[in-house]
């Protein structure tokens, strides 16, 4: 049976219990997926003992966003849990995570600023605040991270060497649907025809692999091609980039010598849906018939 905490220091003794053994750690926001299952079965390679955690962090929520709507079902995700094999789950209340008087945040800087950084102001101080308080509670452990929100990855890569956290991050190639599209709690606001409209996210990403298989090294004309590709088939778009995939700054010179990452972050609807791949780097994207 999951064991289920609700307590800092509940969850923190459960912890340090499993530790000399080896600690895995998923935190999530439920409403979990296979691609959420798919980090507690890695977590499981690493560590004899995995812990998940489920916590919908308000601080790293626009005022306009969805924190209100965000899908939540404990129940169900405690059923997929027990089948994937977790051992632990923290699922705090708000005032558990966010103590009265609080005043505390962590800010990443560089990494954290372009992409998403730049479209949801205040989005990744949210986040790096809530997982450097969840790391805190953890204590060391392999804390597995998914590569879909690859600019969050960055961050909580960043953030573990600059606090010194003795914390293993690991990051785990986005797990996809059969049509491509990428899994994602977001995916349940679709209606039959925004979800159609959304193939033409992995069509884009799968394009770009190839051009880039065919020798293509142009950032721009790279994006571009991305760009149009979903431009008629969205309602409206964030961004389409090919940046650094280390530093997520711009290709130097336009010409890409390096590893790069091909982002893109766009709205189908009232759901904003982000999906990314490296090139040359990830599987192809594999494409389902509607697609
Ligand atoms: P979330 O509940 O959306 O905050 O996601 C919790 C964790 O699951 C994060 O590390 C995400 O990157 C990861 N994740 C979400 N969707 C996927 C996916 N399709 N494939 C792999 N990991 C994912």
């Amino acid at each position: 049976m999951v064991q289920v905490f609700r307590t800092v220091s509940g969850f923190r003794a459960a912890c340090e219990n499993a530790r000399t053994a080896g600690l895995g750690f998923v935190p999530t926001m439920g409403a979990l997926h296979d691609g959420h299952l798919a980090l507690v079965t890695e977590a499981r390679r690493h560590a004899p003992t995995v812990a998940a955690s489920i916590f919908v962090n308000p601080t790293q929520f626009g005022v306009n966003e969805d924190l209100a709507r965000y899908p939540r079902d404990l129940e169900g995700d405690l059923e997929k849990l027990q089948k994937a094999g977790a051992d632990l789950l923290f699922a705090p209340a708000v005032e558990e995570m966010y103590p009265e008087g609080e005043q505390t945040r962590v800010s990443v800087s560089r990494v954290a600023a372009p992409l998403c950084g730049s479209f949801r102001p205040g989005h990744f101080e949210g986040v790096a605040t809530v997982v450097t308080k969840l790391f805190a509670i953890t204590g060391a452990c392999t804390a597995v991270f998914g590569r879909k929100d690859y600019q969050q990855l960055a961050v909580i890569k960043r953030l573990t060497i600059d606090l010194r956290l003795p914390i293993n991050v690991v990051g785990f190639p986005t797990v996809r649907d059969l049509d491509g599209l990428a899994k994602s709690s977001r995916n349940f606001y679709l209606s039959p025809s925004e979800r159609a409209q959304a193939l033409a996210i992995p069509a884009a990403l799968a394009e770009a692999q190839d051009t880039f298989s065919n020798g293509d090294r142009d950032a721009a004309a790279i994006a571009n091609r991305a760009r149009k590709r979903i431009e008629a088939l969205t309602d409206r778009i964030d961004y389409v980039e090919v940046v650094d995939a280390d530093s997520l700054e711009p290709v130097v010179g336009n010409k890409i010598d390096h590893r790069a990452l091909l982002a893109i972050a766009c709205h189908v609807g009232k759901t904003r849906l982000i999906d990314n791949v490296v090139l040359g780097e990830d599987a192809r994207v594999v494409l389902g018939e509607k697609a």
